[in-house]
C-alpha cells in the first residue's frame, strides 16, 4: 500500500510513454502499472488512476516513493514548452494604443495635437483603441532555453519562435512567478518583443484534469491570459505611424458629422433667439391683459359707488 503523503504528492495528467515517448494523457492509458509511463522529470515509471471503480479524477502519480524534485510548477512549466514541439502557430493578445506607450511618451502630445485641432479630447476611448487585434502567427522554428546578450546584458528565455522573416517573439509562460523587474528591464535593454502566458487562471479551472490537447488549445488560442511584456522599439514605431494614420482617417471621416452638428448648432441658436423675442411680446400682452383688468376694477368699483349713493337717497 502506498503512504497518505505518497498518495497526496502531485497529481499529473499527462506522463509519456515509455515504449514511444509520446505524451499520454491519464484517461488513455491502461490503470496502474500497465499504462507503461515515466516521469518527464526523474524517468522513473508512474502509475495510472484511472479505474472504473476509482472515484478519483484520474491521474498519473509516482509508482514508489520518488525523491523525484518535480513540483506542480515545474511541470506546467515543462507541459507549456512541450505544446511548442507540437504547434506552428500561436493567437497573439491584441495591441491597443495603451500597449505602445513607453514612460512619459512624447507621442501622448502628438497625438492630442491631432485630436485638439478637430476639437476632441484623448480619453479612454483613445487609449484602449486596438491597433492590432489578436492575431494567429504562424512560426517557422522555435528553441528553448535560449541565451540572449548584448555586451552588458545575458538573459535565459524559456521559449525562443522565430517566424519566416527572421523575426523572433520570446514567450515566458509562468505560473506563480512573473518576469521581475531585473528582467524586465534587461528585455527592454535588449529590445526583444516578449509575450508572457499566465499558467495560474488554466490550473486553477482545470486543476490537474486536463487533456493534452486542452492544454494545447489553451496555449494556442487563448488571449485573456496573454500578455505584451515588451514590444520591441521597430514594431512600436509602426505602430504609432499606423495609429497616427487611423485617426486622421477617423477624423476625416467624421468632418461631414461635424458640419451637421454645426449646422443643427446654428439652428438651434436661432431658435433660442426666436424664443426670446415671442417671450417678451407675450410678457408685454399679458401686462397690458393686468393694466386693462386694474381699469375693469376700478370702473367697477366707481359703479358699485354710484349705486349704492343712488339707492341709499
Ligand atoms: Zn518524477
Amino acid at each position: 500500500m502506498y503512504s497518505e503523503s505518497e498518495l497526496t504528492r502531485v497529481k499529473y495528467a499527462i506522463a509519456i510513454d515509455k515504449t514511444t515517448g509520446e505524451l499520454k494523457d491519464a484517461t488513455e492509458v491502461q490503470n496502474g502499472l500497465k499504462c507503461n509511463c515515466v516521469c518527464w522529470n526523474c524517468s522513473e515509471d508512474m502509475v495510472a488512476i484511472n479505474s472504473p471503480q476509482n472515484k478519483k479524477i484520474k491521474h498519473f502519480r509516482h509508482f514508489v516513493k520518488s525523491n523525484c524534485k518535480s513540483n506542480y510548477e515545474s511541470y506546467i512549466h515543462w507541459l507549456s514548452k512541450e505544446v511548442f514541439k507540437s504547434i506552428n502557430k500561436l493567437k497573439l493578445p491584441p495591441i491597443s494604443f495603451r500597449e505602445i506607450l513607453r514612460l512619459n511618451d512624447p507621442f501622448i502630445a502628438m497625438v492630442e495635437a491631432v485630436l485638439r485641432n478637430s476639437g476632441l479630447r484623448l480619453d479612454k476611448l483613445y487609449y484602449d483603441y486596438i491597433i492590432q487585434p489578436a492575431q494567429y502567427l504562424q512560426f517557422e522554428k522555435y528553441s528553448f532555453e535560449s541565451q540572449i546578450s548584448d555586451i552588458e546584458n545575458t538573459i535565459r528565455t524559456d521559449i525562443v519562435l522565430i517566424f519566416q522573416n527572421n523575426e523572433e517573439l520570446l514567450i515566458e509562460p509562468f505560473y506563480t512567478n512573473r518576469i521581475d523587474g531585473k528582467k524586465l528591464s534587461k528585455l527592454q535593454t535588449l529590445d526583444r518583443s516578449v509575450i508572457s502566458i499566465d499558467l495560474i487562471e488554466f490550473t486553477n479551472k482545470n486543476h490537474f484534469a486536463f487533456s493534452f490537447d486542452k492544454f494545447k488549445s489553451f496555449i494556442v488560442d487563448d488571449v485573456i491570459s496573454k500578455n505584451w511584456v515588451h514590444i520591441r522599439s521597430s514594431k512600436i514605431e509602426k505602430l504609432k505611424i499606423k495609429y497616427l494614420n487611423l485617426l486622421k482617417k477617423n477624423i476625416q471621416e467624421k468632418e461631414p458629422l461635424k458640419y451637421l452638428i454645426r449646422k443643427l448648432n446654428k439652428e438651434n441658436h436661432d431658435l433660442h433667439l426666436t424664443v426670446s423675442e415671442e417671450n417678451t411680446l407675450l410678457h408685454e400682452i399679458l401686462e397690458r391683459i393686468e393694466q386693462l383688468k386694474h381699469e375693469i376694477k376700478v370702473n367697477k368699483d366707481k359703479i358699485d359707488d354710484l349705486e349704492n349713493q343712488f339707492y341709499l337717497r
